[in-house]
């Protein structure tokens, strides 16, 4: 098995990236809101451009597969007229913000992200490794911290500090200073030698150097993730597996406008959905849930089988009694879930996987090669 290969940057909707299926244009959509006319659009454009398949990202980004080479330019052409693309290259790159989905128009969340995004469009601002980004969380306890991101706004007992991953504490700011304490820090990440060879994660940064001084204040206790059902903001829905199709995503365009999460799910702003919607996932318990999957074959150009057909097949004969999460891995790299997991299925061949409990993706396996019918009857 060849050692999976380790890509510096994440793709755009300016620069996409090349994958076993085609090109990966990746949006990152404003505030992550998506107005009913933005999800039709997109739906279409899905279809029209890509190969109607749509990812939605552990960062709240949407990601339209099966994109040619020479329809690229189409697409591009098309989001732009609905606001989803950057001004160039350069300020895509630079806007990679998560936002709380549940910011409320002018609350600080909203008003943060918005300076933020507007101080990184400047061009003057740092330039920093593709996957480095900023996580904009100031609602009552914060509900991103288990979302990748390299600093954080978030909110303490007394206000609002801006905090280094990482770091245990941060820096107390105001809604007024806090996009310039972002950047402020930023540049001390720069400044430091947090970047080697075009790649640096703050995280690792803080690890061998320290956080940086004026850093004493801790953030509220984290929130749970949020489950899929009714929130006082509107109705979670999951994505089964974290990827629908155009025609299922365009169906969304009829409840109302929607927002981006990073929990694989979408929330709809308002009322819940009166009818039945069998390609989202509505209920907690569904088990479904319990199973992250990466991309896989043929998506994925370093997978070793089909990831997802395989989790469908697994996740219909899942122990009621367990809700124990399952990572299903294409190969050792284990993007979909890079931390340990109670059970993880790495794929050794096409078809089967081995088995590691308690370990990450590339951990030794535990077990010979198994196929999906012998998974199934290990009633995981
Ligand atoms: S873990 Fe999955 S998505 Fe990531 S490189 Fe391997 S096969 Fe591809």
């Amino acid at each position: 098995m060849s050692a999976p290969q380790v890509f510096g940057w994440c793709p755009g909707a300016l620069r996409p990236m090349m994958s076993g299926d085609g090109l990966v244009v990746r949006l990152r959509v404003p505030m992550g809101r998506l107005s009913p006319d933005q999800i039709r659009r997109v739906a279409t454009l899905a279809r029209t451009h890509g190969n109607g398949m749509i990812d939605l990202s552990a960062r709240a980004n949407l990601q339209l597969r099966g994109v040619t080479t020479d329809s690229h330019a189409a697409l591009v052409d098309g989001l732009r007229e609905i606001g989803l693309v950057d001004a160039d290259l350069a300020a895509e790159a630079r806007r990679n913000i998560t936002v709380t989905p549940f910011w409320q128009d002018g609350d600080d969340s909203h008003r943060v992200a918005q300076a933020l995004a507007r101080a990184l469009s400047n061009d003057g601002a740092p330039v920093l490794p593709s996957k480095f980004g900023f996580a904009i969380d100031c609602g009552e306890r914060p509900v991103l911290t288990r979302t990748s991101a390299d600093i954080r706004i978030e909110r303490s007992a007394a206000g609002l500090i801006c905090r280094a991953d990482g770091a245990e504490v941060g820096q107390s700011v105001r809604v007024e200073t806090a996009a310039d304490a972002a950047l402020t820090l930023a540049r001390w990440f720069l400044d430091t030698g947090g970047v080697t060879d075009g790649r640096g994660r703050m995280a690792a940064h803080i690890a061998t150097r320290g956080a940086p001084v004026g850093s004493d204040t801790a953030p509220l206790p984290t929130a749970p993730v949020p489950e899929p059902g009714m929130t006082p903001q509107g109705t979670l829905l999951g994505f089964a597996f974290g990827q629908t199709t155009a025609e299922s995503f365009a169906q969304l365009a009829e409840l109302g406008a929607l927002r981006l999460t990073p929990w694989r799910m979408v929330l709809i702003e308002g009322a819940a959905p009166s009818a039945p919607l069998p390609d989202f996932i509505t209920d907690a318990r569904d088990p479904r849930r319990r199973v992250q999957v990466c991309t896989g074959a043929p998506g994925c150009r370093q997978a070793l089988s089909d990831t997802r057909d395989a989790a469908r097949a697994i996740a219909a004969h899942l122990s009621p009694d367990s809700d124990d999460t399952i990572h299903i891995s294409g190969c050792a790299k284990g993007c979909a879930h890079p931390a340990p997991a109670p059970v993880t299925l790495t794929a050794s061949h096409d078809g089967h996987f081995t088995l590691i409990r308690h370990g990450r993706a590339g951990d030794p396996p535990q077990s010979a090669p198994l196929t999906v019918t012998q998974i199934q009857d290990r009633r995981l």
